[in-house]
């Protein structure tokens, strides 16, 4: 069983929102759609969930083609799922009549919107309308909702925006584990690559309308093959530099990269290799010095001007020299 968007391609008039975009996911699996604000995440999540009428390529589940140009069965006749940013609840329908719409006729009904009251904290809002509710407990209840019909899949754009960071944290725990537990089909648009490497099974990076990678968070962490994918885990750097007869050369220092071409090219450093220490004599200056427990995070500023951060364990004067020595081993080379 798997949800398989195949080669979509979507045009707003002039903006092409959508190129050439195919992702599956499986039963039980989460994809997490991830990349920069007016990429095309939600135009491909609405055009899966038939909110957007497809223009090119082929919506599928379980291999039946749900949309084709000029083919499409109607968003409520779907067996999917969706939460989107302007979810609307039924504003006449208290909680968990929101949360029983559509289990008529099921047998486990009252059981399924008790039990998706309690995953989602919101049993005491159980009997209020939702004007009565706050942004963040409207969505709760858009989640629960579409969870308790269990369907194949799932399209969830942005769950937990309007959720404060403890709460987010432990609601995408719970919402992982009953995504787990129905085996849905999930796809997950996401601007916080926290939440992507937390909830997904696989990220598929977006930038300006394609997918140009889709891989497990180690793989990405590992192997990854954009500096998109390199620069997705906490405290990554980029820093531009140049190849020169197969040497990578920025601020920083010079690292081997046999098989790139001469020119203008980026290295993703990651948070642990960089490791610095105060020295009067270096280049790099205090810009800033932040306490963020265990350890100070430090702004320096390299003598191009470009902001290089690196965490110390005992802070630094504003102004003062500090000289970094990198692990290149862990650097990852791209062309510009
Ligand atoms: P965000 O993370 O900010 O929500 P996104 O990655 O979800 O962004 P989309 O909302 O899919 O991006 O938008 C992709 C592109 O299509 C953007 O350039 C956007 O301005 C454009 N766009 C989206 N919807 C429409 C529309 N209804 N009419 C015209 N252009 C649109």
């Amino acid at each position: 069983m798997s949800l398989d968007l195949d080669r979509i391609s979507h045009n707003f008039g002039a903006v092409a929102a959508v190129r050439g975009a195919s992702l599956s996911a499986e039963a039980g699996e989460i994809v997490c759609l991830f990349g920069p604000s007016g990429c095309g995440k939600t135009t491909l999540l609405r055009i899966a969930a038939g909110l957007e009428p497809l223009q090119a390529g082929e919506v599928r589940l379980e291999g039946a083609v749900l949309a084709a140009p000029k083919r499409e069965s109607p968003p409520e006749q779907r067996p999917i799922g969706f939460v989107f940013q302007d979810y609307v609840l039924f504003p006449h329908l208290t909680v968990e009549k929101n949360i029983a719409f559509g289990l008529k006729g099921v047998p486990d009904a009252k059981a399924r919107v008790a039990g998706q009251l309690m995953a989602f904290g919101i049993e005491q809002l159980a009997k209020r309308y939702p004007h009565e509710l706050s942004g963040g407990q409207q969505q709760r209840v858009a989640l629960a909702r579409a969870v308790a019909r269990k369907p194949k899949a799932l399209l969830l754009d942005e769950p937990f925006a309007s959720i404060d960071v403890s709460l987010r944290r432990r609601l995408r725990e719970e919402l992982r584990r009953v995504l787990k537990e129905q085996k849905a089909a999930v796809l997950l648009v996401t601007h916080d690559a926290d939440e992507a490497l937390a909830l997904g099974d696989r990220i598929a990076l977006m930038r300006e309308g394609e997918i140009i990678e889709i891989a497990a968070p180690e793989d990405l962490y590992e192997h990854p093959k954009t500096p998109d994918g390199a620069g997705l885990f906490p405290g990554s750097q980029v820093f531009s530099g140049e190849v020169r007869g197969g040497v990578f050369r920025c601020a920083l220092g010079e690292v081997a990269a046999a098989g790139l071409k001469a020119g203008p090219a980026q290295a993703v450093l990651r948070a642990d290799s960089l490791i610095a220490s105060c020295d009067e004599l270096a280049p790099f200056r205090v810009a800033d010095v932040r306490f963020a427990g265990p350890g100070w995070r430090v702004r320096l500023e390299q003598p191009n001007g470009a902001p290089l951060w690196v965490t110390m364990s005992t802070p630094p004067l504003v102004g003062d020299g500090v000289s970094v020595v990198v692990d290149w081993s862990k650097a990852f080379v791209f062309p510009d």
